[in-house]
């Protein structure tokens, strides 16, 4: 035990003291960061704190609960423990605990994914607990593969840890598949039948190029799965969840180990709890814990951190729950479904940095679902409130954008008041990371208030106009309250004024009219930034028109004649995804560039639109592309770093300023035949390059960017221009003329295009 380690010690012990009597704020990560400062290798030297060693719960969704679920189960079992309840996942959150807690017989840590290389080598826990990896902030994160290298990374450095992992995850069982640690694999090993999402991950073969099949799926890409080419398939369960019921009072289930099947049931009636009680079973069963400890943590467990937290305010239910990723979104939506009662539901999403900065996956969740929900009121809330609000216009659901949780609730006791919502409406809050401990806070408060018989205070509030949030006629121009609408805001409200709008609302095409036909290439491969929303956007901004559409998803091994389409869509994809859809894109090549030559209109995003040119960049390996556009993709020196960033552009094709999102490795670098799409305006965002702003790439009728948000939400001129040459081509194809395209009312679009243009250039 050196001198730093004591000096370390110390001044954890002091920065703890601090904040907690003089700053009065919790002491959950600061002292930690500070001690590893002073001493590296702080987690070695703590190890020994946990005499019989530690556990470390990892995964995207799911990580606080099972893991708090866990700790309850060990002090149920009477075993002492430390642990990092609140959720500070990082190195310094879990040193932090250790520095705090008194000596004890088990650590039972969560960890943050990408964190696990810098824990487990030090901590060389007994058991990792993985439990899923999902698409989840991707500026900080990278794509999922980086995180599985990771994960492998930090196995390979701690090898007598021993690996429990959701084996219906494909991406954890090709983890346990490259590690040479002893891996026990959990599942659910039944099929639930539930719904499924539009977009799902790892849907390639996680060993070679072929794709991955189901036998039946769960959720996002959970489930009983085998490779069409090779042998990767789901590994035998170990432990296994069978028989499952999931109601409204709870889900219960069997769950199968190698000693035999007990009868298990948590509260919370979702699949992923299923999931989340079997990986928590089985970690007890390894580690020793009985059964009968488990379920009493079980029955007992109410964390009240704003993880599916439930009140009772002002005579309504209250649910309460993060959400931060698709998965975890769509997941949340099933339970609001579920409830076919009167509702308000409120959505709040920030982007600050713990959130990932680009929001473009709020376009991968199916919020469709709830457009025909009855007695729905819907709110959007977060710093990126008005970016939700157009996610959910598009989905035909009227969001007002609101201040905070307080506000939901007075706008929601307006309607009451005026007879439109009953007074006992359920009230659903979903938020992301940041988004969360505001809304939590405030429910807190609510609680409180009410326990002392206080009216809930609420701020002072319009209230909507009851015809825009039940989604009627009429419409509500949104603003936000206590600041007037900046400068940008009036002219693009003006614009749209002159324009004189159509509805917004669905209208039922001419009966004999032959669809515009939208060709979404590989949706299966290139769906990773949110961007198949643009096809959303374009397929809406003529059913509002009253143009019938049509759109063909044509997913890998799948066939189209372009002969008979209109507009074409190619989104961005990871690497191995990228490569998979550029080798089917090559057999289509000369096709693709017949349609190109012949005017139709394409749009490609990021790696679908590096596909497009003489080559790209395949991680470190340039490879051929289509070359169907005079431009190639490379990396310039030995830069590996990639261009992240919120971006605004001037274009030829809108008068509004365009704003997009990059998250990108190649460089592109156009020829002489193409212009670019625009020009980077704003000091944050590359564009193509490191080198010459130009962003994208236009020839002909494509558009090629690197824009995700996705590229068409905020900027609308964007996608009626394709649409545009999108009637011109059926009208080439059918002899139908085009129509002229009836302006539509904008206003939600331009706001939030205005609220980023003005963040990012000020
Ligand atoms: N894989 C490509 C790159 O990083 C494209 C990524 C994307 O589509 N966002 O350059």
């Amino acid at each position: 035990m050196g001198m730093r380690f004591t000096l370390a010690k110390a001044a954890g012990a002091v920065s703890t003291w601090g904040l907690r009597h003089v700053a009065h704020r919790p002491a959950a990560n600061l002292p930690g960061k500070i001690a590893l400062k002073v001493d590296p290798a702080l987690l070695d030297e703590l190890r020994g704190k946990c005499a019989e060693g530690s556990v470390i719960t990892v995964g995207t969704n799911g990580k606080t609960s099972t893991n708090n679920l866990l700790a309850d189960a060990f002090e149920a079992a009477g075993r002492t423990i430390i642990c990092n309840r609140t959720g500070a996942n990082l190195a310094a959150g879990i040193a932090s605990a250790l520095l705090q807690q008194p000596a004890a017989q088990w650590g039972v840590f969560e960890c943050d994914e990408l964190w696990l290389a810098h824990v487990l080598p030090h901590l060389r826990s007994r058991y990792v607990l993985l439990l899923n990896l999902f698409r989840d902030q991707l500026d900080r994160c990278g794509e999922i593969d980086r995180i599985q290298t990771s994960i492998a990374g930090a196995l390979a450095a701690s090898p007598d840890t021993v690996l429990l992992y959701n084996a219906d995850d494909p991406l954890c069982a090709r983890i346990a598949d490259t590690v040479v640690n002893r891996s026990i694999p959990f599942g659910l090993d039944e099929d639930l039948k539930l719904a499924q999402n539009t977009v799902a991950d790892a849907q390639m073969c996680q060993k070679c190029d072929g794709m991955v099949r189901y036998r039946y799926r769960q959720y996002g890409q959970l489930g009983d799965y085998f490779c069409d080419q090779c042998d990767f398939a789901r590994p035998a369960l170990v432990y296994a969840g069978r028989d499952i019921a999931i109601g409204a009072a709870g889900v219960t289930m069997e769950v199968c180990g190698p000693d035999g099947c007990e009868r298990v049931h948590p509260p919370p009636p979702t699949p992923y709890a299923a999931y989340n009680l079997v990986a928590a079973y089985a970690l007890c069963r390894e580690t020793g814990i009985p059964t009968a400890d488990f379920q009493r943590a079980v029955d007992a467990f109410n964390p009240r951190n704003g993880r599916l937290q439930r009140y009772r305010l002002g005579g309504r239910d209250v649910l309460l729950n993060l959400a931060k990723n698709p998965t975890g979104f769509n997941q949340n939506l099933k339970i609001v479904e579920a409830d076919g009662g009167p509702k308000m539901v409120a959505f709040f999403i920030n982007d600050q940095v713990a959130d990932g900065r680009d929001i473009s996956w709020i376009w991968d969740i199916d919020f469709e679902e709830l457009a025909g929900a009855p007695d729905t009121v819907v709110f959007a809330g977060g710093s990126r409130a008005h970016d939700l609000a157009v996610r959910l216009k598009y989905a035909g659901i009227e969001a007002a954008v609101i201040e905070s949780i307080d506000d939901a609730f007075a706008r929601l006791g307006a309607l009451t008041a005026a007879g439109h919502m009953p007074a006992d409406a359920a009230v659903y809050a979903i938020a992301n990371y940041t988004a969360l401990p505001p809304v939590h806070d405030a429910l807190d408060a609510r609680e409180v208030a009410e326990a002392r018989g206080a009216a809930p205070a609420a701020p002072a509030s319009e209230g909507p106009s009851v015809a825009a949030v039940f989604g009627g006629e009429g419409g509500e121009a949104e603003s936000r309250q206590g600041e007037g609408p900046c400068p940008a805001e009036v002219e693009a409200q003006d614009a749209s004024r002159a324009a004189e709008p159509a509805p917004t609302s669905p209208e039922t095409p001419a009966a004999a009219e032959p669809p515009v036909v939208i060709a979404h290439l590989l949706p299966d491969l290139l769906n990773l930034y949110g961007d198949g929303g643009n096809v959303r956007i374009l397929e809406q901004r003529l059913r509002w028109r009253g143009l019938p559409v049509e759109v063909r998803r044509v997913e890998h091994g799948g066939t189209v004649d372009l002969d008979d389409v209109d507009l074409v869509f190619l989104g961005g994809g990871p690497d191995r995804e990228q490569k998979l859809a550029s080798e089917q894109l090559g057999a289509m090549r000369d096709d693709l560039a017949a349609y190109v030559e012949a005017d139709g209109p394409l749009l490609a995003i990021c790696g679908g639109y590096q596909i497009l040119g003489r080559q790209w960049l395949w991680g470190d390996e340039l490879v051929p592309g289509l070359g169907i556009l005079d431009m190639e993709t490379r990396r310039p020196g030995t830069s590996a770093d990639r261009l992240i960033d919120n971006m605004v552009l001037e274009s030829p094709l809108a008068t509004h300023p365009v704003v997009g999102y990059e998250n990108h490795a190649g460089r592109t670098y156009l020829g002489p035949v193409v212009e670019g799409f625009g020009r980077v305006t704003s000091p944050c965002g590359h564009g193509n390059n490191d080198d010459d702003r130009v962003e994208g790439a236009r020839y002909r009728n494509v558009v090629g960017t690197y824009s995700h948000g996705p590229a068409l939400s905020k900027n609308p001129e964007v996608a009626d221009w394709l649409l545009a040459r999108a009637l011109e081509r059926r009208a080439a194809r059918t002899g139908v003329a085009a129509p002229a395209l009836v302006p539509l009312d904008d206003t939600t679009e331009l706001a939030a295009n205005a609220i980023m243009v003005r963040r990012l250039t000020k």
